[in-house]
């Protein structure tokens, strides 16, 4: 059986921590603790992604191996893993929280596989390490499989994301307060494998810049660029050390940074994701979309919609300011990194390749998503005239899309949107004024040289069927809860192919049922997971 290599450079290219106990402490001057998982009771797989698996070069019977389990649990490793959990701070619903740090996530090392690709693994949910503050480090039943759904939705809807190789049962129970009200219950454990090329987040530079720590500062953007970002070294050979990083290659690098954040941002826009806690702790140097804790999906069309309870008042990460965020955190990213420039110079400029790559990615999304060949001016209007009348409407962001694909432009009618509606007496209510829309929408379609049929392809590239809608993720977790576990494999097969109608699925591509409207995990969620 192939067992894959490790190479830890995280571990043996930055400093670490001096002390090896586990005990909750300031970190001063390393970028990681070794950290022991604490080991647990029963621990069973419940289910694990084919192809993050194959990635790793994980065959199916290593996966099916107790080793395997073993190890995903936390409770022995394989040969070369090595275990630490590392040190980063945060801005926190805008106000800056000091350290924070991995406190539940433990890494497994780096995995090398066998095309050269390396892969840092971590386990969520592991038990405490020295950043874990006063919580436990454990994860419930819940988050985890909505964490382990979503990552691997993400990844086949075309999102840049971290990706999740297993899920699994603990054995043991985990102590809650679901929405911090008074209420705390025992929820079922688990653990969930995350894997990406990179974990670090902003927040890790963000604390070295603010202990005034610039000696690491520095080491840790060369060594991050160096392993994270090679292709950048091409034109900067011999400008990187561990004291010395070039100015015009931190630029060259945040202007990168900045581009992959935009072109993720534009992603979830497109699909209707709803991060739910964009602290600058959650935001990844890789532009991955990192984290997923109380994130949700747009049913009814609102840029104001947040699923975050603990958001609710300011609901200052609700869906239509997320690229405004995502901005701000650069920002803050922008404020620890000007430190490591000369006097005088900072990241203002590159900050606004943001703006530049984030409006190219974004209306090529809204034009793919309308049919449009280009983004041409005066589509703006046509757009948002759309949104406004959705968001008044209640109209389903993902079925709209996907109905007005089949839209015939020789007889405009509204009658193919109304399954779209949340309300019949809506639909009455707003039939004509979506009919006037439709009218110049085809006016504008026709100013394109586009056969329908390739139209339609395009949109339907551009606009997903299956998205892992709060409630199906709900409905997965109640199963689980009673010890059903077969919906979470039904969705993990469905979400595979988002944009392709799939016989006998149609059950999952409807929108969201009424009960669900107002239900605690399908429109509410709180951090506490
Ligand atoms: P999050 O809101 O999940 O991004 O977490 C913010 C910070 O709280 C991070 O430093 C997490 O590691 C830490 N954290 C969240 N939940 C726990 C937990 N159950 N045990 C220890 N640390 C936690
Ligand atoms: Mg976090």
């Amino acid at each position: 059986m192939h067992i894959p290599e490790f190479d830890n450079s995280f571990l043996n290219k930055l400093p670490g921590d001096s002390s090896s106990e586990n005990f909750s402490r300031q970190v001063l001057k390393a970028c990681w603790s070794k950290v022991a998982p604490t080991p647990v009771v029963n621990p069973k797989l419940l289910a694990y992604s084919k192809e993050v698996a194959n990635l790793l070069d994980l065959s199916d019977e290593l996966m099916a191996s107790p080793a395997l389990t073993q190890a995903l649990a936390g409770n022995q490793l394989l040969q070369g893993m090595e275990t630490y959990a590392t040190c980063y701070g945060g801005h926190q619903f805008g106000h800056w929280s000091g350290q924070l740090g991995d406190g539940r996530a433990i890494f497994l090392g780096e995995l090398l596989n066998r095309a050269g690709r390396r892969f840092e693994l971590q386990l969520k949910g592991a038990g405490p390490t020295p950043y874990s503050r006063r919580a436990d480090g454990r994860a419930v039943l819940r988050s985890s499989i909505r964490e382990f759904l979503c990552s691997e939705a993400m990844h086949h809807l075309g999102v840049p994301t971290t990706r999740a190789l297993s899920l699994l049962a603990t054995g043991e129970t985990v102590i809650r307060d679901m929405f911090y009200d008074g209420h705390p219950m025992a929820e079922q454990g688990a653990i969930v494998c995350r894997v990406a090329p990179s974990f670090t987040r902003f927040g890790h530079f963000e604390i070295l810049a603010a202990r005034g720590d610039f000696d690491l500062l520095k080491t840790l953007v060369s060594f991050t660029i160096a392993r994270d970002f090679p292709e950048l070294l091409a034109n900067f050979k011999n400008r990187i050390a561990d004291d010395v990083v070039d100015a015009s290659l931190i630029k060259q690098w945040f202007i990168e940074i900045c581009e992959r954040t935009a072109v993720m941002i534009a992603h979830w826009m497109r699909v209707g994701f709803v991060h739910g806690v964009m602290n600058t702790d959650n935001m990844s140097i890789l532009g991955l979309t990192i984290d997923y804790g109380p994130y949700g999906w747009v049913d009814s069309f609102d840029p104001g919609w947040t699923p975050n309870t603990t958001d609710a008042d300011g609901k200052r990460y609700r869906f239509g300011r997320q690229p405004e965020i995502a901005r701000w955190n650069l920002e803050r990213l922008a404020d620890a990194l000007n430190t490591l420039l000369p006097e005088g110079e900072n990241l203002s400029p590159e900050l606004k390749h943001f703006d530049t790559r984030y409006f190219a990615e974004f209306s090529s999304a809204l034009a793919g998503k309308f049919g449009f060949m280009h983004w041409q001016d005066g589509d703006e209007t046509i757009v948002n005239t759309c949104f406004d009348l959705m968001k008044r409407a209640e109209v389903d962001m993902t079925l709209f899309f996907t109905q007005l694909a089949e839209l015939d432009i020789k007889q405009p009618d509204t009658e193919i949107l109304r399954i779209a509606f949340y309300s019949d007496d809506s639909y009455q209510q707003y039939a004509q004024d979506f009919l006037a829309w439709l009218t110049n929408y085809i006016t504008r379609l026709q100013q394109d040289a586009e056969t329908t049929e390739s139209r339609i392809r395009r949109m339907q590239q551009f606009n997903p069927r299956y998205v892992l809608r709060n409630y199906l993720a709900q409905e997965a977790i109640d199963l689980a809860e009673q010890g059903d576990f077969s919906r979470i494999h039904t969705l993990l097969q469905v979400l595979r192919k988002p944009y392709e109608k799939q016989d006998g699925r149609e059950q999952f591509s409807e929108k969201r049922p009424d009960w669900a409207r107002n239900k605690a995990g399908c429109s509410m969620l709180s951090c506490s997971s």
